[in-house]
């Protein structure tokens, strides 16, 4: 058995994962990263894995090993969590404050690198030893598997493919830069074209289904209103997909992964959204149809993926 845990802004999630990849236990408990120290939510951690292993019957040692899977910038050799904007930490040297209590063989990766080796050993790219997993999000987070390991670089920072500059000179991003792919295609950038467009266009039947509230239009309200054949909502979906796809097509371009997996809450449109991103990508990549382009599918595993990616880092 190991033990995955998946670290959010909101709450962390501990999972028993077992040989088939299967989560046979959970448990979620509050992050609190804005009251406690960093030691304390690790310390909250390491408590919930006991607890979980304990309701289970098992003992620390029966255990292979745990994975973390935490937002932000972390060095997975070191064990230490560099950078997470989300949670607030800076240097906190998770590893080493987990083994403390836990003395079993410990792993330390970025959120959306678990969750793409999760797809990769037990969902959407499961027959597959090379994909791209990019989380729609907040930002864009990039999760990269080559022959069936993550992808980082050998340096601090790499494979940051929501920093990729899709609009050169646009709008500033968190980063510093200006014109980066999250800041047009993460679920927040589209939920700001929506509202924008919605107060715009006041008979958009955005406004109607958010009850007049633009601060309540979100990613479902958006192709809800496309789908019932609203102009306003069609402006925005178009532009999204547009720059969606230029990302999507850079990525093709440079890794040639087997295949592109979506996760994130705009996933949720599941074909209706890869059918058209795929055509509009086919038409990006390099080399045409000469060149094999990757198949846009979106996530299996959902919310289960960090989880189960943590839990078979090695
Ligand atoms: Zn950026």
């Amino acid at each position: 058995m190991r033990v995955g845990v998946d670290i959010g802004g909101m709450s962390i999630k501990i999972g028993l994962v077992d040989d088939s990849k299967k989560i046979v236990a959970k448990k979620v408990i509050p992050t609190q990263s804005d009251v406690l120290p960093a030691e304390g939510v690790v310390a909250n951690i390491a408590d919930a894995i006991i607890t979980l292993l304990e309701e289970n019957n098992l003992a620390v040692e029966q255990c292979e090993s745990i994975g973390v899977a935490c937002p932000g910038t972390v060095d997975g050799r070191t064990g230490v969590v560099l950078y997470s904007n989300n949670i607030r930490w800076e240097d906190v040297p998770m590893l080493d404050i987990l083994r403390e209590k836990l003395p079993v063989p410990m792993f330390l990766a970025n959120d959306a690198d678990a969750a793409a080796l999760a797809e990769v050993i037990a969902g959407a790219a499961k027959d597959k030893e090379n994909a791209v997993l990019l989380t729609l999000g907040t930002g864009v987070g990039g999760g990269v598997i080559i022959n069936g390991k993550i992808f980082t670089g050998p340096l601090r920072g790499g494979c940051e493919l929501g920093h990729m500059v899709i609009r050169h000179g646009g709008k500033p991003c968190t980063c510093g830069r200006r014109g980066c792919f999250e800041v047009y295609a993460s679920a927040t950038a589209l939920m700001e074209l929506a509202r924008e467009t919605a107060v715009a266009h006041p008979e958009s039947l955005m406004n109607t289904m958010a009850d007049g509230d633009v601060c309540k239009i979100d990613g479902r309200i958006v192709f809800d209103a496309e789908k019932a054949g609203d102009k306003a909502a069609k402006l925005v979906v178009e532009q999204y997909e547009e720059d969606l796809s230029v990302g999507i097509a850079n990525v093709i371009n440079m890794f040639r992964p087997e295949v592109i997996i979506l996760g994130g809450g705009v996933s949720a449109q599941e074909k209706y959204l890869t059918d058209a991103l795929q055509e509009k990508v086919n038409g990006m990549c390099y080399g045409g149809f000469i060149c094999e382009v990757a198949p846009i599918v979106t996530s299996e595993l959902k919310n289960d993926a960090g989880i189960i990616g943590a839990a078979y880092l090695s």
